[in-house]
């Protein structure tokens, strides 16, 4: 027997505009033959008994995370139904079934009808993530799924769960290949090719969500001298080089990132002695680099004595999350705002800031205003060029706005 949890009296309201998650404090009580363990598959019904939805239980404030408004199995059939709808949509946006461009996120939770869920394509290998229970438990029957939707394409799936499962779970979950065996490990973005290290590599092994950004970075660099603060893997100092910078520096505080964007550049220019990269702190970094203002006396480590003063005028700050909790947002919203002042006073005029935040916490509104601060304290005259945000691969769902997390403006500084 399916196991049931009944909703108190009107809290089936938001089921009804479709929202994935349903809140502890909206269920009534729960119904079944045996005690209710996280990750089991649920039915849930309205305090009428009318049913509302099938999806996966969790110990949490989101008890449930819906997978189905329809009664239906919860098969390999229906995950292999939803994951090729994900590729579909892939193939729509073009970043799926290409040869010069075979990294795309295939599977984003909630924007892809399957919350808990993500999964990134590296050339022939996936990166399979679960952020629930209920995924973790159903992690087989998604690996099958999957390799029937990819067919050929696919040669090894890699479940890399640890970090990402609930802590308090238990499972005991470690990283390790579902199917197939480490292959390869370099695949192609925009005909750029990356070293993916999913087995140690933060998130599944690369910023996926960064492409299109990273394009747009290309568009601007010809000429300019440019600045990759945490760059991680290096994606935008690629980008930056095919695009003709002058110079590229790469900034990011560990030493294995630099060793990866060191290796990037020499897969994709060989030998060449545009680009630097510095394993060191943001603001440490930024405080060795000459300001456009006046310099306070001779910065003795400063690397940039001689011609390399007064610097860079396309600068991209790509942070970590600073607000992982709506409690930390305060803080967060400072910090971007102390980042952002150090950039505004130290790029060139005619420069232009690449700024991001991919804290889901901040909204578009709250960044902007961190930002705006920013430019005011550092009293430089700045416009907007471009408003970015997450690539079509990372959909959001309509009925799911929560879903929303990258944002990112390009700003034009005199
Ligand atoms: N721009 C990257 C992704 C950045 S992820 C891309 O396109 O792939 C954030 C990076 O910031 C991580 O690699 C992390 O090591 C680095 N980082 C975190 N704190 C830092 C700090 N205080 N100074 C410099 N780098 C930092």
């Amino acid at each position: 027997m399916v196991n049931k949890i009944v909703l108190r009296k009107g809290k089936e309201e938001s089921l009804g505009r479709f929202h994935p998650w349903i809140f502890s404090g909206a269920i009534h009580h729960t119904e079944g033959s045996t005690p209710l363990e996280e990750g089991d598959i649920v039915e849930v019904l309205a305090s009428d008994g009318r049913f509302l939805a099938i999806g996966h239980w969790q110990i949490g404030s989101i008890a449930v995370r819906v997978l189905t408004f329809r009664r239906q199995p919860i098969n390999q059939a229906f995950w292999q139904k939803r994951l090729a709808a994900a590729l579909d949509v892939r193939r729509a946006i073009g970043v799926a079934f290409r040869e010069d461009n075979d990294i795309y996120r295939l599977v984003h939770g909630e924007g892809d009808n399957l919350p808990g869920l993500v999964i990134d394509i590296y050339g022939t290998t996936a990166v399979m993530q679960a952020h629930s229970v209920g995924m973790h438990v159903c992690r087989n029957e998604l690996a099958n799924a999957l390799k029937e939707v990819m067919g050929e394409r696919l040669k090894a799936i890699y479940y890399k769960s640890e970090t990402t499962l609930p802590f308090k779970a238990q499972l005991g979950q470690e990283n390790g290949f579902l199917w197939g065996e480490a292959g390869n490990d370099i695949a192609r973005e925009n005909g750029l090719a990356f070293h993916i290290d999913w087995l140690k590599g933060q998130k599944t092994g690369f910023f996926v969500d960064q492409r299109d950004n990273r394009s747009l970075v290309e568009r601007y660099a010809r000429g300019r001298k440019v600045l990759n603060m945490f760059c991680y893997t290096g994606g935008f100092s690629v980008y930056a080089l095919r695009g003709g910078a002058e110079l590229v520096h790469s900034v990011d505080s560990s030493t294995k990132a630099v060793e990866l964007v060191n290796a990037n550049v020499e897969l994709n220019f060989p030998g060449d002695n545009r680009h630097k990269a510095f394993a060191e702190d943001a603001f440490k970094f930024m405080e060795r680099t000459p300001s456009n203002s006046p310099l306070k006396g001779e910065d003795k480590k400063s690397p940039f004595k001689g011609d390399l003063e007064g610097l860079y005028d396309l600068i991209i700050l790509d942070p970590p999350a600073f607000a992982k909790h709506k409690d930390a947002l305060h803080n967060a919203l400072r910090g971007y705002t102390k980042l952002n002042a150090k950039a505004f006073e130290k790029i060139q005029p005619g420069g232009i800031l690449f700024t991001f935040s991919c804290s889901q916490a901040v909204n578009k509104d709250q960044f902007r205003t961190a930002v705006f601060t920013a430019a005011a304290i550092a009293r430089r005259k700045v416009r907007i060029l471009h408003q970015l945000h997450q690539p079509a691969d990372h959909p959001i769902n309509i009925y799911h706005p929560e879903g929303e997390y990258l944002k990112g403006l390009v700003l034009y500084v005199e």
